[in-house]
């Protein structure tokens, strides 16, 4: 067997404002602790090496909150230890998530000294009035100089966030988004549709959102404009050009590894073949004091790995082969596929021979998973 590919996440949780559709473990927050989170993180991640071993890093993905927030020189202790230990070289994707409104060109270069050498940048719209709506900190010109500032600074490899299906937005707006992206040479893009979700404003308050009619011709000019820009369809909502894709998120759809650091984050390690599941204390304030310090570890039920793989794997546009799927679970492919997918396979919505959708069961992708659960 070979080894599992193993990544690193790295959870910033504040942010300056919390957006009303938020889900995530976001807290406001003007002035946090960063050193004090750094020396945090670092402690962790001795943790997990001493535990589950020195294994280098396929990638490194500091997500959030506002990871941009955060000072570089706060991030140097973590890198200082992930470069002694040789767990990250040159060729290790590390990509920090950035919000133009927090835009900081002594932090672009920063970062980029440290070694990160990918941007997310938060953009979600180009409009006006849905960045307002959508509650963002920043306007349209920040998310363009942001960009520039980032080139400036050395970083190649950019990621754009939209989103469409906003409320109040036309096809017409979402189009106009696609194409500012594509005006700024971008090589990725994440698109992805709102949705309301439980725990946020817009739960509680819910504006209107665009009907189906609006949502289809979204979809419909937007596949357009991102197969101009010659950008892959290559998982549910992610578009590049071949070659850019994101290794650190296809390390999580292939059910690769990875170490989860910070307040919050999440696990999975593969210890001798089974499933390990890590889960850290979500409060920052009790992440920083080091309350329940050490992540909550439970194994995945053997019976319940084939569906939390598929549950990712089928989002790409690829799927995953029968030896991978064994590789990462352990479990027969085609026996697994006659007890569970029977159904799906009835219904055309996958391939043969491996666990692929076809172009109905894409279309119909949320169904197909919902046969999993
Ligand atoms: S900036 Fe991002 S993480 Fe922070 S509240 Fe808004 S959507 Fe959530």
């Amino acid at each position: 067997m070979n080894a599992i590919p193993r990544s690193l996440y790295v959870h910033i949780p504040w942010c300056l404002r919390k957006c009303p559709y938020c889900d995530f473990n976001s807290h406001e927050a003007k002035q946090p602790d960063f050193s004090g989170y750094g020396r945090a993180l670092t402690q962790d991640l001795l943790a997990d090496l001493n535990d589950f071993g020195k294994v280098p890093f396929r990638s490194v993905f500091f997500g959030g909150g506002t990871p941009s927030l955060m000072p570089p020189e706060d991030l140097q202790p973590l890198f200082q230890i992930l470069n002694e230990k040789n767990l990250i070289d040159r060729s290790t994707e590390i990509t920090l998530e950035a919000n133009p409104g927090t835009r900081d060109r002594g932090h672009l270069a920063g970062y980029r000294d440290l070694g990160i050498n990918r941007l997310s940048i938060g953009v979600q719209s180009f409009q006006k009035h849905t960045l307002e709506v959508l509650g963002r900190i920043h306007d349209t010109e920040d998310s363009i100089i942001m960009v520039e500032e980032a080139r400036t600074a050395g970083f190649k490899r950019i990621n754009l966030d939209l989103m469409h299906g906003t409320p109040g937005q036309t096809s017409q707006e979402s189009d106009a988004d696609l194409n500012k992206a594509k005006a700024l040479g971008i090589d990725h893009i994440s698109w992805y549709q709102m949705t309301i979700e439980k725990n946020t404003a817009f739960f509680s308050n819910p504006p209107i959102l665009p009907n189906e009619t609006t949502l289809e011709r979204t979809e419909l000019s937007g596949s357009r404009i991102l197969e101009s820009m010659g950008l892959v369809h290559y998982e549910i909502s992610a578009f590049a050009t071949p070659g850019e894709e994101a290794k650190h998120n296809m390390n999580y759809w292939e059910f690769g590894d990875y170490l989860g650091l910070g307040a919050g984050a999440h696990g999975k390690v593969t210890v001798s073949g089974e499933v390990l599941r890590t889960t850290r204390t979500r409060h920052p304030d009790h992440y920083l004091k080091r309350l329940n310090a050490g992540a909550q570890r439970h194994y995945v039920d053997k019976e319940l790995l084939g569906a939390e793989c598929l549950m990712n794997s089928l989002r790409l546009q690829q799927g995953i082969s029968y030896p991978l799927f064994t590789e990462r679970t352990g479990l027969d492919p085609e026996k697994f596929r006659r007890q569970h997918l029977m159904v799906a396979d009835d219904l055309g919505l996958l391939m043969p021979e491996k666990f692929q959708a076809t172009e109905l069961g894409w279309r119909h992708l949320n169904r197909l998973l919902e046969m999993l659960v």
